[in-house]
């Protein structure tokens, strides 16, 4: 069995002690990573450092996203190979690792396209002076990525930091670090110089916190969970380095009797079933006008119990879920709606031939769930969706504010006003009128307000968040 080892400063070294990597359809383990430490994150920051003086620090904006470009063509070369990797590793269907393979080469295109597009700015001031602005990388920028997506987190963070010129450490999620590993492999072939990409596989308590209170680190993008976001931001902040938080969501998609009632079924139920639910922008709460609900909770009901559930490879609705603590979790909020008498509309169906061993939960729609309950307000991270009655557009936003997040919101009505005036109410960093895409496209601005963090990835925007503003001031007289 192959034990994966870091990539620092373009070499790649053995670790002093492994992990197992556990496949989640049938509990096995499949390969072994190097379990980092402070000293491997001290030397990726060194390794990281070293590469801005030398080579990478010396390329323009134009050889940096020539860089990117040929990464991106490399990943499109090797897709089958890490949407494999990808689906054996995190349990997803291999059509949606698929996906994410395909969304991650256009991040690395998107940026780098865009690396020599980022232009400063010239100000008026006193007579005698020119003043212009440029931006700069934040230096040694540190990533830490969690289970769900890697490929795509990867690459909309770690594009976008190389693409203005940062030198990167990446920290995937322990549970989930095969498709990291294959992709620093191909940034090497793609030629980026030593030190520019370096990764550090190991637990987030050890590995990950070395990296966000490293003092030789000029930002942190994190993606996860709240808790652990607040955590790293408190390392964070005792060098005062600047974080962009990705963190949980509760997103609410709110749904009017006049809306095309077919796609928005159909849409709703597709967002919770994919990646079986553990995508933090899930519509993961759907509102419903009172005098919709029982006929499109019957819709979500005979959709929800078409959905099948079955191993990565076997590509169905809904693969298992990553871990076992993990399918614990999904399960005891199912064990507490039933405790609390809460209608279980509908479930799908596990197949009989999945493999023993895997982690696999059933997609539950849940009727009637007071917007107050524990099910309608913390993340449950599985394919499990909660129906809420709202009476008129004043409850809806009332009820979608409600919750410690403020991620993503769906709106579907055929009445414009209707929705925007919602749109511009609900607290989140992206709304979908009449369409949903859960975390939105490469070129969308996405991230949250309230618990689901600051700071935006994505997008033109997410580039100005990894680099600093220079002002020049020249008195020429
Ligand atoms: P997590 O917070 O447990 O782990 C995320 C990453 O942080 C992992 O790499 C982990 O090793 C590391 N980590 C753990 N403890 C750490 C510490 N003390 N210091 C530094 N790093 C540490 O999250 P998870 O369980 O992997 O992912 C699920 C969560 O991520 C959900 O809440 C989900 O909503 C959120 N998420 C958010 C987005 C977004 O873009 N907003 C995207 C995907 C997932």
């Amino acid at each position: 069995m192959e034990t994966h080892r870091h990539y620092i400063g373009g070499a790649w070294r053995d670790g002093a002690a492994s992990l197992p990597v556990i496949n989640p359809s049938d509990g096995q383990e499949m390969a072994r990573i190097a379990r980092g430490g402070p000293a491997e994150i001290d030397a990726a920051v060194a390794a990281g450092h070293a590469a801005l003086a030398g080579a990478w620090g010396r390329l323009d904006a134009t050889a940096r996203g020539r860089l990117l470009l040929r990464l991106a063509d490399l990943i499109r070369r090797d897709a089958e190979r890490l949407a494999g990797l990808e689906s054996e590793d995190v349990g997803k269907p291999i059509g949606q690792a698929r996906a994410d393979t395909a969304a991650c080469a256009r991040y690395f295109e998107y940026y780098g396209t865009a690396a020599d597009k980022v232009h400063g700015e010239t100000i008026p001031y006193q007579d005698g002076y020119t003043v212009m602005t440029v931006w700069e990388p934040h230096g040694v920028t540190g990533h830490i990525v969690p289970w769900n997506y890697p490929l795509q987190i990867i690459g909309r963070s770690v594009a976008a930091a190389l693409a203005m010129g940062n030198a990167v450490v990446l920290k995937p999620a322990e549970d989930t670090s095969l498709s990291a590993l294959a992709l620093a492999a191909l940034a090497e072939e793609a030629g980026f110089p030593p030190g520019a990409v370096n990764l550090v596989t190991g637990l987030g308590e050890e590995a990950g916190a070395a990296l966000s209170a490293h003092p030789g680190i000029g930002h942190v993008s994190f993606t996860g969970s709240t808790e652990v976001g607040a955590l790293v931001q408190a390392a964070a902040a005792r060098n005062a380095v600047p974080v962009t938080l990705e963190l949980g969501g509760k997103s609410p998609q709110i749904v009017f009797a006049d809306a095309d009632l077919d796609t928005a079924a159909a849409t709703i139920v597709r967002g919770i079933a994919q990646n079986a639910g553990q995508t933090c922008s899930a519509g993961s709460r759907v509102l419903i006008e009172d005098s919709l609900y029982p006929r499109f909770t019957e819709d979500l009901a005979r959709r929800f119990r078409a959905l099948r559930v079955g191993a990565a490879d076997q590509d169905l609705d809904v693969g298992p879920v990553v871990n076992a603590t993990q399918q614990a979790r999904i399960t005891r909020y199912l064990d507490l709606a039933r405790r609390d008498g809460l209608p279980i509309l509908a479930e799908g169906q596990i197949g009989t031939n999945v493999p023993t061993g895997g982690f696999y939960v059933r997609p539950t729609l849940i009727g009637d769930v007071p917007p107050e309950h524990v099910l309608a307000q913390e993340e449950i991270f599985g394919p499990v969706l909660v129906a809420i009655r709202v009476r008129d557009e004043a409850e809806a936003i009332r009820i979608a504010n409600a919750t410690p997040y403020g991620l993503v919101a769906g709106i579907w009505t055929a009445d414009i006003g209707r929705a925007l005036r919602i749109a511009r109410k609900v607290a989140s960093g992206q709304v979908f009128i009449n369409n949903y895409g859960a975390g939105g496209g490469i070129e969308l601005p996405f991230g949250g307000t309230k618990r689901s963090g600051h700071g935006r990835e994505k997008g033109f925007a997410a580039l100005y968040g990894f680099a600093s503003l220079k002002t020049i001031a020249i008195r020429h007289g």
